[in-house]
């Protein structure tokens, strides 16, 4: 996570107009400390960073931002460019069957991302999939396949130990061809670590079958080993893709960034749970901000921002906690809060550039009138009104609408967004005050 001393020095910074080695230095410090503590190998960091001080230096801060703030967008901006270069899904541009060889130390996730591809093709592409395995060391693992093959709704073609993984692969190619598989699914056998009887075996698969796809799958939670391990995989096999598995675990993902680095190939998805369907298109963005540690990013923003009421922020916060009943009075505190701050487009000025790409395609100046003129329609209700929307019928909505100088439809528009925003507090319970800020900004 971004670290006290970042937050302080980003602080310390405000007012210079421009990022120099000067004002640089401190911060880059820091930011490298929070890569090494997600767990990025430390060449790979020392890489990173002098690409971020290249882009940054001399760079001029915009608007409200300060320097320190820019600093923090260049670093998100540049971790998510790195990690999400040529991300795309599987590649099937072959003769059919397109063939899709796993690799991975053992433990890795494999046999448990096989079938969950197979069930992604399945349902998302339409193809008709076959898989099998090639761990002729533990019988258990090929029925392990043969288990989760049958959770995905794909085919599953039988293997037994005594048999040579190359001819394994040839029967299946051949059983595929004649059936009309589209894919081909090859899970092989595990490594406990780097081991060259193995790595020849697999190689020599990879040599039998021609692979379309050879996915090299790894534990987001290996931290730096992935780097040796991804190292040893690139110079065995021409590698087209990653399966960064286990990111539902508490490791801030920093092995992405390393084995991108030394594998030059695409990270296309992301394991999220032991179940089938816990895989998902790999978003470079998103983990960008948790290897920095997003929530903070967030923090930090919200500190520096001038004239936010955070005893109001808490107040709403703990309301929606507890579950009480949330109200109109409640949604024009909000509002209020969000005027304070110096208006929407000056709030997102200051966050950082990953954050304001979508929030930029927003007209500020129209959101702004929006909330004046929602302001004046909560401003025309009784207090009973307010505590209790739901009352509010034709001859009050006539009524308030007079009041406000607008006409009945925006106040139904209100009551109607005031719905839907109390079904999301009642599903938030607290913490996402800048999510729900973004969302009436938007
Ligand atoms: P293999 O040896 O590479 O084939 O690895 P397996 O597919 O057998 O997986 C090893 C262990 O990791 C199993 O207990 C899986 O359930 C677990 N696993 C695999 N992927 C994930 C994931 O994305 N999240 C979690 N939490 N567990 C996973
Ligand atoms: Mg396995």
């Amino acid at each position: 996570a971004l670290t006290e001393k970042l937050t302080r020095l980003v602080k310390e910074m405000r007012g210079q107009a421009r990022i120099t080695e000067a004002n640089v230095q401190d911060m880059l410090r820091e930011v490298r400390m929070a890569l090494l503590e997600a767990d990025v190998a430390l060449p790979v960091v020392r890489d990173f960073i002098a690409r971020v001080k290249e882009k940054a230096l001399g760079q001029e801060v915009l608007g409200s931002l300060k320097p320190g703030q820019a600093l923090v967008g260049i670093v998100n901006k540049e971790l998510a460019a790195t990690m999400g270069e040529g991300v795309a899904d599987i590649n099937l541009n072959a003769q059919p069957p397109a063939v899709i060889l796993m690799a991975g130390l053992q433990g890795a996730g494999k046999t448990t991302t096989t079938a969950k591809l197979a069930k992604h093709l399945i349902e998302k592409r339409k193809k008709k999939v076959l898989t099998v395995s090639g761990d002729v060391y533990r019988p258990a693992a090929i029925e392990q396949l043969k288990t989760v093959t049958k959770q995905a709704g794909a085919e599953w073609f039988p293997s037994t130990p005594d048999q040579k993984p190359s001819d394994i692969a040839l029967g299946a190619l051949d059983y595929a061809k004649k059936h009309f598989f589209d894919v081909l699914l090859v899970d092989t056998a595990g490594r406990l670590a780097i081991d060259e009887v193995l790595m020849q075996e697999i190689k020599d698969l990879h040599a039998v079958l021609n692979p379309v796809e050879t996915l090299f799958v790894v534990d987001a939670m290996q931290g730096q080993d992935a780097v040796n391990t991804a190292k040893a995989f690139k110079e065995a096999l021409p590698l087209t893709g990653i399966v960064l598995t286990k990111l539902d675990g508490d490791s801030r993902g920093g092995a992405a960034l390393s084995v991108r680095q030394v594998t030059g190939a695409p990270i296309k998805f992301a394991g999220v749970s032991e179940k089938i369907d816990g895989l998902e298109v790999f978003d470079a963005e998103r983990h960008a901000g948790r290897i920095l540690g997003m929530g903070d990013i967030v923090a930090l923003v919200e500190q520096v921002t001038a004239g936010v009421d955070m005893e109001a922020a808490q107040k709403l916060a703990a309301k929606v906690k507890s579950g009480d009943g949330f109200d109109l009075n409640d949604f024009l505190a909000q509002l209020q809060q969000m005027k304070q701050m110096g208006g929407l487009s000056s709030l997102m000025d200051k966050l950082p550039a990953q954050l304001t790409a979508k929030a930029g395609q927003v007209d500020m100046d129209k959101a702004e009138r929006d909330i004046r003129r929602k302001e004046g329609i909560i401003c025309s209700m009784t207090a009973l009104e307010r505590r209790k929307p739901e009352l509010i019928k034709a001859t009050r909505k006539k009524r308030i609408a007079q009041g406000a100088g607008v006409q009945v439809q925006e106040v139904n528009r209100l009551l109607n967004e005031f719905e839907q925003m109390q079904g999301m507090m009642k599903k938030m319970k607290g913490g996402g005050l800048m999510k729900l800020m973004k969302k009436m900004g938007g």
